[in-house]
C-alpha cells in the first residue's frame, strides 16, 4: 500500500487546527501509520527542503518551519500521494481551490498550513528524516473492506 509523509505545519498548529487537518484525512479513508509531535532542528528542516537551498525563500522557510511544533504523520492508502496533494490544495493559499485544505485555512504561501510528499520518491526520503522502521504501527483496520474493495 502507497505510503506519503504529512506534516502539520507550525502555523497550522498555533492556529488550533491538528484536529480539523487530521480529521479531513480519517474521513477520506486514509489509514495513520506513524505520527510524532515534534519541533524541527535546523538540520532536520535543510534537510526536508533542501532542493530550495537556492531560493530566496529558504532562510523564511527554515525560520517558519523551525519556530514551532508540527506534526509529523506517515498515511497510508491507495494513491494516498497525489490525492492528499489534491486535498491539500495549491502551494499558494491564493490559488488553491475552495474546499481544499490550504484553499479553506489559508491565504499565504510562506504560511501554507501543510506539507505533503509530492512523489514516491520525495515520500521515502521524507519519511526516513523524520520515522525510523520501528516507529511504523502495523494494524488492521475493522473498516478496511468498506473503504477498498
Ligand atoms: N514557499 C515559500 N515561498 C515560495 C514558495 C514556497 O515560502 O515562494 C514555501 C511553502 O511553505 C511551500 C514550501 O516552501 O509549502 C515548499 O515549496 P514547494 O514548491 O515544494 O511546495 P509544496 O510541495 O509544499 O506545495
Amino acid at each position: 500500500m502507497e505510503r506519503t509523509y504529512l506534516m502539520i505545519k507550525p502555523d497550522a498548529v498555533q492556529r488550533g487546527l491538528i484536529g480539523e487537518i487530521i480529521c479531513r484525512f480519517e474521513q477520506k479513508g486514509f489509514k495513520l501509520v506513524a505520527m510524532k509531535f515534534i519541533r524541527l532542528t535546523k538540520e532536520m528542516a535543510e534537510k526536508h527542503y533542501g532542493e530550495h537551498a537556492d531560493k530566496p525563500f529558504f532562510a523564511g522557510l527554515v525560520e517558519y518551519i523551525t519556530s514551532g511544533p508540527v506534526v509529523a504523520m506517515a498515511w497510508e492508502g491507495k494513491d494516498v500521494i497525489a490525492v492528499s496533494r489534491e486535498m491539500m490544495g495549491a502551494t499558494n493559499p491564493s490559488k488553491a481551490a475552495p474546499g481544499t485544505i490550504r484553499g479553506t485555512f489559508a491565504v499565504d504561501i510562506g504560511r501554507n498550513v501543510i506539507h505533503g510528499s509530492d512523489s514516491p520518491a520525495s515520500a521515502e526520503k521524507e519519511l526516513a528524516i523524520y520515522f525510523e522502521e520501528a516507529d511504523f504501527v502495523e494494524w488492521n483496520r475493522t473498516v478496511e473492506s468498506w473503504i477498498v474493495e
